[in-house]
């Protein structure tokens, strides 16, 4: 087998306190696999600044005038992880026979990239990273992180337990991913529907080298939700299963109701009329939200937007210089 082009995607937004040190490291990954002859030497870091405010393209573009394996790909605005992501992952793939995403904060354990490539040699399409243990996060983040894939599983949607983004993709399997245009992007469900020969490699997972999550409960939480909604109809379903319950317990209470007024005890009544008055119209509105999110979905996903803007693309512009260059020699 030749060696394969290797093009490592990190998403980066508001990351000036790690970026150098990240690129420090991942360089030095880079320089080792080359050395042990894993890799080609054309493979690439690609940072995504997904619409950072500080000054973290600044770094980018610096980096990459002084180190060959830099480069990276502006987005206009921020379009949130997992878009810049795909851009990444997008922009990449042309150029790439393989691809590693990993997040900036160095969270994630480099050393594993070469057991990722290693495994890429011995034919495996996909790669996940996957957490042994999660001792640095918050008990809190932890215990969410786990109830949501248990969750997850439950309502028919089958994630890699403990895999964030942290993964190697071959070029046909990202060919493959392109084919799947939805808006909603949501990689972690995606991936594992492609199908293709994949793998495990397990790492334990470190606290964030410096800044701050990018990912408060806020987003955490919607982010979840929209994992839920875009991959499962089983929360309707839920929907219409208290719907049919309620009926067949109002019927009941309907049947009593008139056995009672016939046998002329009748001076029951506002207790049981607010009861089910509130029961009834929390059901509704519960149940109208819930259809109206996945409405929603699917006006997103009618209107065919884009689902990122590159504003600057270092990579394709180095790389399209190397090309004429090939040729005029
Ligand atoms: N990130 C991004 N866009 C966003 C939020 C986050 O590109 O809108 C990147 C961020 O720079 C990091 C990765 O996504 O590389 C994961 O974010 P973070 O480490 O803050 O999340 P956590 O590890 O706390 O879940
Ligand atoms: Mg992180």
């Amino acid at each position: 087998m030749k060696k394969p082009v290797l093009t490592i995607v990190v998403p980066c937004y508001n990351e000036e306190e790690v970026f150098l040190e990240t690129a420090r490291q991942l360089t030095n990954v880079l320089e080792d696999l080359q050395s042990e002859h894993l890799i080609a030497a054309e493979s690439k870091l690609l940072f995504v600044d997904d619409g950072s405010q500080d000054r973290t393209w600044e770094l980018i573009v610096g980096e990459s005038e002084k180190n060959p394996f830099v480069t990276g790909v502006k987005l206009s605005r921020n379009f949130g992880h997992q878009r810049a992501l795909l851009a990444g992952l997008e922009a990449a793939k042309e150029y790439s026979d393989c691809v590693i995403s990993i997040d900036a904060d160095l969270q994630d354990d480099v050393s594993v990239i070469r057991e990722f490539i290693v495994k890429y040699w011995e034919g495996f399409d996909i790669v996940y990273g996957v957490r042994r243990s999660r001792e640095t996060d918050t008990f809190f983040k932890r215990a969410t992180a786990q109830g949501f894939y248990r969750f997850m599983r439950k309502i028919g949607i089958h994630l890699v337990y403990n895999h964030a983004d942290f993964r190697l993709m071959s070029k046909r399997a990202l060919d493959e991913l392109s084919r799947y245009g939805e808006a909603n992007v949501f990689l972690r469900g995606i991936v594992p529907l492609l199908g293709f020969r994949s793998t495990k490699v397990f790492y334990d997972r470190k606290e964030r080298f410096a800044g701050e999550s990018k990912y408060p409960l806020k987003k955490m939480l919607a982010f979840a939700f929209d994992g839920m909604t875009s991959f499962s109809v089983a929360p309707i379903r839920f929907i219409t299963l208290i719907g049919f319950l309620s009926f067949f317990l109002s019927s009941i209470a309907g049947a009593y109701a008139l056995i009672v007024k016939l046998l002329g005890r009748t001076e029951l009544g506002w207790t049981s009329i607010m009861i089910s008055i509130w029961l009834i119209g929390g059901l509704l509105l519960m149940s109208v939200g819930l259809i109206g999110e996945y409405i929603g979905k699917i006006y997103q996903e009618v209107k065919r937007r884009p689902r990122f803007a590159i504003e600057e693309n270092l990579y394709a512009l180095r790389m399209k210089t190397r090309q004429k260059e090939r040729v005029n020699v």
